[in-house]
């Protein structure tokens, strides 16, 4: 009986023909080679943590956790490059321990290198872009079998089409990454009122290096979220004030209000209001990568939407009115975030400074009606969906809003003409 495999949120499931996990750059392509002496179609797991179907098959699945070396750095270009499979959590305990670091990161690190950058993983920040911008080359096998290098001067196409290449160009084995000197972050978190934080918000994305905020539906309550980089030495609290900001507060705290929420949801807005009074009151100075990642317990599902940044706030009133209009019982706060503009055609945030709005519902609660409203919204404002996140759009819908849709799949119809790589995500977004 061939093995099952599900995704982190538990909301995906498939049953491969096989699933494999090459240790080497010549395994893998010895598994392109026989899913197509076999005809099978071929997908590549990095983390599993993508909420959309988008790692699924039910041809060959091919798991790159053990290629998860670093290959070499460079100490004068502050580049690294490491193999595909490598966790962004190890990626980070290495980049520091040669006093490197990522210049910014999203919100947990159990991520695949090759697996957050194909799908748009970004951080917060209004001139940061996604991770995929920080790659300077990548090697990949082709549907051919054939190992391809990418850089600035080597198949450059192909590397501008596959910082964000969802799995469709090819078996990703290497990934190199520009970096910057390690730096410490002062992290700010504070409670404000909803309509202070929108009417403030161009000021308060500007004023910080990292700023982000989340609202909690049902009440009047936000918190803000500022990081700055600073020269000033790392802080340690002690175990129990970690593990009261950073574990209890977000999980347990909270998971209450989810679990409650679960089993009797018309008592969340009252339940809301209680966590509403304890919202975001915490300092912190540390490493980058330290600030930037949170530990996440409670399981769910998203949905995350990049819209051109001068809409955040009429965005975000809009999800407000949607869930008080349809009385729709929501427990996860909505978490709104910047991007700077890049030139990655399939990026979210190509060629607009964006910003990024995400909601969440507990698993196993009905995501629909929330999201679907909340697709509709955003798609108003010519939202894009994050690829590893709940959509419900298809390639007709999508590919008017990427200018460069074209040119993303004439890279496709080169690497990949028999869509070997294919799967019923990649049907449905890219078309066959
Ligand atoms: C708790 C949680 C928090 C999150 N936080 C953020 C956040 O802060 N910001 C954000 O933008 N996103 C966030 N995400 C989404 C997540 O970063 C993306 O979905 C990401 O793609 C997951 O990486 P992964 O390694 O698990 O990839 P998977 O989900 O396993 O795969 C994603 C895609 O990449 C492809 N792929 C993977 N490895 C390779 C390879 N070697 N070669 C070719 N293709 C490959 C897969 O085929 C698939 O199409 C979060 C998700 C969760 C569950």
């Amino acid at each position: 009986m061939p093995e099952k495999w599900s995704n982190w949120a538990g909301n995906q499931r498939c049953q491969p023909e096989a699933i494999e996990h090459p240790g080497s750059e010549g395994e893998v392509v010895e598994a392109v080679r026989r899913a197509k002496d076999r005809a099978q179609r071929v997908k590549v797991v990095g983390g599993g943590h993508s909420f959309t179907d988008t790692a699924c098959t039910d041809g060959r699945l091919l798991s790159l956790q053990r290629l998860n070396r670093v290959v070499v750095v460079d100490e004068q270009a502050h580049t690294v490059t490491v193999e595909a499979g490598m966790t962004i959590r190890l990626l980070n305990r290495e980049l520091a321990a040669r006093g490197l670091a990522l210049l910014n990161l999203g919100d947990i690190d159990k991520q695949s290198v090759a697996g957050a950058i194909s799908t748009g993983t970004h951080g917060t920040g209004a001139t940061y872009g996604a991770l995929a911008t920080f790659v300077t080359g990548m090697e990949m096998v082709t549907a051919s079998g054939e190992v391809l290098r990418c850089s600035a001067s080597e198949e450059p196409e192909v590397l501008h089409c596959a910082r964000v290449g969802l799995g469709a160009l090819g078996v990703v084995t290497k990934v190199t990454l520009q970096c910057v000197p390690a730096f410490n972050l002062h992290h700010i978190e504070r409670p404000r009122r909803f309509d202070t934080v929108l009417e403030d918000l161009d000021e308060a994305v500007a004023a910080n290096d990292y700023f982000e905020f989340y609202w909690l539906p049902h009440t009047d309550s936000c918190a803000i979220i500022a990081n700055n980089r600073t020269d000033e030495p790392v802080r340690e609290k002690s175990a129990w004030k970690r593990w009261r900001a950073e574990v209890f507060f977000p999980n347990v705290f909270f998971g209450a209000l989810v679990k409650a929420g679960k089993v009797a949801p018309s008592k969340i807005p009252r339940l809301a209001k209680v966590v509403a009074d304890s919202l975001g009151n915490t300092e912190l100075l540390n490493r980058s990568d330290r600030i930037f990642i949170s530990t996440r317990l409670i399981r769910f599902v998203e949905m995350e939407y990049g819209i051109p940044r001068a809409n955040a706030a009429e965005a975000v009133r809009a999800v407000r009115a949607l869930i008080q209009d349809n009385d729709l019982r929501v427990s996860f706060p909505i978490e709104v975030r910047f991007v700077a503009s890049d030139d990655v055609p399939l990026s979210m945030a190509h060629g607009r400074d964006s910003c990024f709005v995400a909601v969440h519902m507990a698993r196993g609660v009905d995501f629909e009606p929330y999201f679907r409203g909340v697709e509709e919204i955003m798609t108003g404002f010519g939202g894009r969906p994050h690829w590893g996140k709940m959509h419900f759009q298809t390639a007709a819908e999508l590919a008017p809003r990427y200018p460069e849709w074209d040119r993303f799949l004439a890279c496709r119809d080169r690497l990949d003409p028999d869509r070997r790589f294919a799967n019923g995500y990649l049907d449905r977004v890219l078309g066959r």
